[in-house]
């Protein structure tokens, strides 16, 4: 009779990003342990990326491609569902993330639904078994946004729509280590990943990265060592500090992590910790 291996692991793409940014973040929200509140960046990036799906959706099951005006209408109504949360964490008054949402899916469909086919697929979920041996399995599951042809076709590509507030500053970053195209190349046998950034400017903004089967076996052993570190069942991971996310309005287990002692106070306490200044010269 098969052994059923000790140890089962599902890890959505999202999950490794987030063992990425801050292992004690990705160890807590693995758990179950952190509640991540709603808020104005969520609405905007959900309304614009549901809007886009609907219309994919379409695109692809009729073969028909809906007007700007409904595409906005979309917008509005995904907006409204998405900040239906009294709790929501608004960054931006809702009026301004609003003309942000209409503003990106106009410079979605003048500027970039002109550069697309037709797509294979939209949203469509995976959930693949990366790995295996007799203490553990590891699935990988993911949603690609959206998928032009077929493996093997040479113009097949992923895209995936991110919506920040400004285009990235260190491309050359995505290229060397963006993990979503090594997990979505990965998982679709399609080379070309795109990640299609929408901002507060009237210009969309591309990065094409191309992965291979070397990038791909990397990760394989990268999940491995994640797999191992989480069945030693550890109460913490390092924490990662030196990072943009470790603050208090990305982080949301900062109040209970590190802002337990980085608090409003510790400005009162005379202590030269949150003051940082370049000076010429120094005097004893
Ligand atoms: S507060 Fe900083 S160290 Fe703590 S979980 Fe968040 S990112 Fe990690």
């Amino acid at each position: 009779m098969l052994k059923s291996p000790k140890h089962v692991h599902k890890f959505r793409q999202s999950f490794l990003n987030d063992m990425w940014k801050c292992p004690e973040y990705g160890r807590r929200k693995h758990a179950g342990l952190i509640d991540e509140q709603n808020n104005s960046d969520f609405v905007r990036g959900n309304s614009v990326h549901n809007s886009i799906e609907a219309f994919g959706l379409e695109w692809l099951h009729e073969d028909t491609q809906m007007p700007l005006a409904t595409v906005l209408e979309l917008g509005q109504r995904c907006f409204d569902e998405e900040s239906a949360d009294p709790a929501t964490k608004w960054r931006n008054k809702p009026e301004v993330v609003l003309e942000q949402v209409n503003q990106r899916l106009t410079v979605w469909y003048e500027k970039v639904l002109p550069l697309l086919q037709r797509p294979s697929s939209v949203e469509e979920k995976f959930k693949i078994l990366a790995y295996e041996d007799d203490v553990r399995q590891i699935f990988m599951t993911g949603t690609a946004d959206w998928i032009e042809g077929e493996a093997g076709d040479p113009h097949a590509r992923i895209i995936d729509w991110k919506n920040p507030s400004a285009k990235p500053r260190d491309e050359w970053m995505y290229r060397r280590s963006n993990l979503q195209s090594i997990v979505y190349t990965w998982a679709t046998g399609i080379d070309r990943f795109m990640l299609c950034h929408l901002t507060n400017g009237d210009e969309p903004h591309w990065i094409e990265m191309g992965r291979n089967a070397r990038e791909h076996q990397a990760l394989i052993d990268m999940v491995v060592g994640l797999a191992v570190t989480l069945e030693a069942n550890l109460p913490a991971l390092p924490q990662q500090w030196d990072s943009w996310f470790c603050a208090e309005q990305w982080c949301p287990a900062w109040s209970d992590c590190r802002g337990k002692y980085i608090t409003e106070d510790i400005k009162d306490l005379g202590q030269p910790i949150l003051t940082i200044s370049e000076k010429e010269e120094v005097s004893i």
